[in-house]
């Protein structure tokens, strides 16, 4: 992989359609039947809901190729309920493509827990980020008790991603695929951008017990 300063090369637009030429004519070179497999469909074991920050691309981080991840990202990766979006991705990736593993994937220095941490408006996102702010509003105690800003941010990230997992954990569409006897798990990162190295945050669940009786539903 070619080294790159923070600051992208890409001056010119062509500079795209010419770095799309160079990995197209050095995958073949690799992998002459390359394109061909990947033409034939794809069957990918995990769904990344993930941020949109362009530091932390599914595949990348995860050493895998494409058709491996089928990936949903918005900014600082939040599961809300009302995202006809997610919601339509999590319904593909689960009951189509049967994946086994949902990852919801934050990551520190994140732009929008950062955002949402402060009280300036910041236009139309401010509706997007009060989503955060609703975590923070959950686990306020926890974090009011963090002094260092940093620190304070940091673990709004991480329960983000709690609240996230929970969140995903809470749709009928993987509550319908557990009690169907469908193998899922759901599980929680976040990537330390600092050393590229993912941090598991041991909030996994893999089943309907270990959800609160609350958001057990029943199929109907
Ligand atoms: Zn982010």
């Amino acid at each position: 992989m070619p080294h790159r300063d923070l600051h992208s090369k890409i001056t010119n637009y062509n500079d795209l359609l010419e770095g799309n030429r160079k990995w197209v004519e050095e995958t073949l070179q690799e992998d002459p039947e390359y394109f061909h497999r990947l033409a034939k469909g794809q069957e990918p074991p995990v769904l990344w809901i993930g941020c949109s920050d362009s530091r932390v691309p599914a595949n990348q981080v995860t050493g895998t190729l494409p058709g491996e991840v089928f990936v949903h990202r918005n900014i600082a990766n939040v599961v809300s309920h009302a995202d006809l979006n997610l919601l339509s991705v999590m319904d593909y990736a689960v009951n189509v493509l049967k994946v086994k593993y949902i990852i919801v994937a934050g990551h520190y220095k994140c732009g929008g827990i950062a955002a949402a941490l402060t009280n300036k408006q910041f236009g139309v996102i401010d509706n997007w980020l009060r989503h955060i702010k609703d975590v923070y509003r959950l686990h306020k105690a926890e974090v009011d008790a963090i002094e260092d800003p940093k620190a304070k941010e940091d673990r709004m990230v991480e329960l983000n991603v709690v609240e996230g997992v929970l969140n995903v954990c809470k749709t009928t569409i993987i509550q319908n695929a557990w009690s169907s006897g469908q193998e899922l798990s759901v599980h929680g990162w976040v990537i330390d951008i600092h050393t590229g190295y993912v941090k598991d945050q041991h909030v996994s669940v893999s089943n309907n017990d270990q959800m609160d009786k609350v958001y057990q539903m029943d199929r109907f």
